[in-house]
């Protein structure tokens, strides 16, 4: 079909909207692509959905071609997931929280890991269900601290999730290997520049994680990267070398008490038999649940207080837990006597706090994510929360990240580095058993024992990259598509009131229909002068200007990205642009 800008719902403005911080929302708005509605909220106009659509596509094509299957989750979700798991109350004010007629709480998906999971759940069973990867393209909320230059930083927008399901952690190596390879085909069918970092981990929790950054000199994302090898990492997740532990001596120091968060039963009491002297062996069967135990390892000579928590276990059976415990030095944390114990908790604040105040602090290296008890500078115990490994310390168990600069080393040893910044357009983590261990997601095994399955969860932030790709791809006069997402293929103008030059023009646009090319014509009554610039401004890849030159068979193809033009016989231009 013939688009005719006679009739599109399209009105271009000759000025920048004054809110405009970065290139690409400038030339979105006046090219008419979006209208704002409110703070991080937009409505998309023909030409922006066009875009957005095609965008859609080329993900749903690499999706599905690495085996992932479509489902669809609605916006609007219950609390009792999202509680059981935490993010209810973690996720802070970027959560958008409310209630029904009746009272009840729900909120506007920020991102859907609790949804996949207990869907899984409720329909597979067998080891010989996996593995499986699903994902879904819909609408997401955040209320974002800062909205930000138009659609790239919404409140509400569109990202693609996906959710792989395996077995072992092999087959999680395998999934998360697939997606990275369809992040990159993604990328590069968008004609995208980008680079992949090492990432933290975030409020997604898990371990191994990437960010594809675009490059952009207004992206929000510092990151750096070795001049000789192939290390690249976003600032907030340089990995620097951990400093001996004496190296703390004579700072404001603070050492943790660690939390071991053991992401499974098993793994929880192989520690509590094999690192603490409790004097007695625990079992699977003991329910266990925020202990605070006394504990030191082999050949130490100090006692340490040690908090342990049992993921997905969230009602604490004091009496049992006490039972279990009593025939050790045990404290219970909830029950002791805070004034007599000097690891108790003062207070709780969070990693921020810690850092703004100058404190230094040792976490357990196996601690994942979770709490932690530390001295501070004031010698004041403090409980700390919502740790989160690579963030606020480094896996290999020190230290917050220092701050890296450019010049320093890099952290593989191997040249130095240098920073510049970028926009994420994906993230991909592995996500291990933290969510398959708070809904209980196992399958049968073939010897009829449960198998806990292990999730990744991948995100591409659909919406942003219409921005991200205008960032990447305009000039100083408007919007220059690549071609596989330009809203259309080509851009017809009539150039001149001449009948025969619009009879013309139309029998060329119906010719390149009919050859499966999407045309836009710009048939409207305006002059050439306004048509040209408006069609610099939208910024299909193909201007096709059908004016005088018609009389002596040509017309002249310009080329936007290059600037080049070209006149080419009547008779030649559908087999040139096809
Ligand atoms: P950012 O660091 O930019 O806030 P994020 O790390 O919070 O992003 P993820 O939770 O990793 O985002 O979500 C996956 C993808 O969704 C991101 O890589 C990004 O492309 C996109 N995305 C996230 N937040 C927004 C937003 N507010 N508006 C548009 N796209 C977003
Ligand atoms: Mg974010
Ligand atoms: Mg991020
Ligand atoms: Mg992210």
């Amino acid at each position: 079909m013939i688009t005719r800008m006679s009739s599109l719902f399209l009105r271009t403005l000759r000025e920048d909207p004054a809110d405009a911080e970065v290139p690409s929302h400038r030339l979105l708005v006046r090219a008419g692509y979006v209208r704002r509605v409110a703070p991080g909220g937009y409505s998309w106009l023909p030409l922006g959905l066009r875009v957005l659509r095609r965008i859609e596509t080329v993900v749903r094509e690499e999706m599905d071609a690495i085996g992932g299957q479509e489902i669809q989750f609605p916006a609007l979700l219950p609390r009792e997931p999202y509680e059981v798991t935490g993010r209810w109350t973690e996720y802070g004010d970027a959560l958008f929280r409310l209630k029904d007629r009746k009272g009840a709480d729900y909120l506007l998906g920020p991102t859907h890991e609790e949804l996949f999971a207990l869907t899984v759940k409720g329909e597979y069973s067998s080891y010989k269900d996996y593995p499986v990867i699903l994902y879904q393209v819909q609408t997401k909320y955040r209320d974002e601290a800062r909205p930000r230059a138009g659609i790239l930083r919404g409140r509400e927008f569109v990202m693609k999730d996906s959710y792989s399901f395996d077995l072992d952690d092999a087959g999680l190596q395998r999934s998360y290997a697939l997606h990275r390879d369809a992040y990159i085909n993604i990328f590069d069918r968008l004609g995208l520049e980008y680079v992949v970092v090492a990432a933290t981990s975030g409020a997604m929790g898990g371990s191994a994680s990437e960010e594809f950054l675009a490059v952009a000199e207004t992206g929000e994302d510092t990151y750096v990267r070795s001049t000789e090898s192939g290390y690249a990492a976003n600032v907030e997740a340089v990995v620097t070398p951990a400093p001996p532990a004496r190296s703390l001596e004579g700072l404001p120091e603070a050492q943790v008490h660690h939390t071991p968060n053991t992401p499974t039963i098993a793994g929880l009491v192989d520690y509590l038999n094999t690192k603490t002297e409790l004097g007695r062996t625990f079992t699977a069967a003991d329910t266990l649940k925020n202990v605070m135990v006394k504990t030191r390892q082999p050949g130490e000579k100090d006692w340490h207080i040690v908090g342990i928590g049992v993921p997905g276990d969230r009602e604490v059976d004091q009496k049992r837990l006490e039972a279990a415990l009593a025939p050790a030095d045990v404290a219970l944390l909830e029950e002791a006597d805070f004034a007599a114990n000097p690891f108790l908790v003062k207070g709780y604040i969070g990693p921020k706090a810690l850092r703004d105040n100058g404190i230094r602090y040792l976490v357990d290296p196996r601690v994942v994510t979770g709490t932690a008890w530390v001295t501070g500078a004031d010698k004041a115990d403090h409980h700390v929360v919502d740790l989160v490994a690579g963030r606020d310390f480094q896996p290999d168990g020190t230290v917050e990240a220092a701050e890296v600069r450019e010049g320093d080393a890099s952290p593989d040893g191997k040249g130095t580095l240098v920073a510049a910044r970028g926009i994420e357009i994906g993230h991909i983590f592995q996500l291990g058993r933290k969510y398959a261990d708070a809904f209980a997601l196992d399958a049968l095994g073939a010897d009829s024992k449960p198998i806990r399955i292990t999730m990744g969860s991948y995100g591409v932030g659909v919406s942003r990259l219409v921005a991200v790709i205008a960032e990447q791809h305009h000039d100083d006069l408007g919007l220059v598509w690549p071609r596989a997402v330009s809203p259309f293929d080509v851009h017809v103008v009539i150039a001149g009131k001449d009948e025969t030059v619009a009879a013309g023009a139309e029998k060329l646009a119906a010719d390149l229909d009919a050859a499966g090319i999407e045309v836009l014509l710009d048939d409207r009554k305006s002059t050439p002068g306004v048509k040209f610039a408006d069609a610099e401004l939208i910024g299909v890849p193909t201007i096709l200007v059908v004016g005088r030159g018609l009389a002596k068979g040509v017309v002249e193809i310009k080329d936007r990205t290059s600037g080049d033009r070209e006149e080419v016989a009547v008779d030649e231009v559908v087999a040139r642009l096809a």
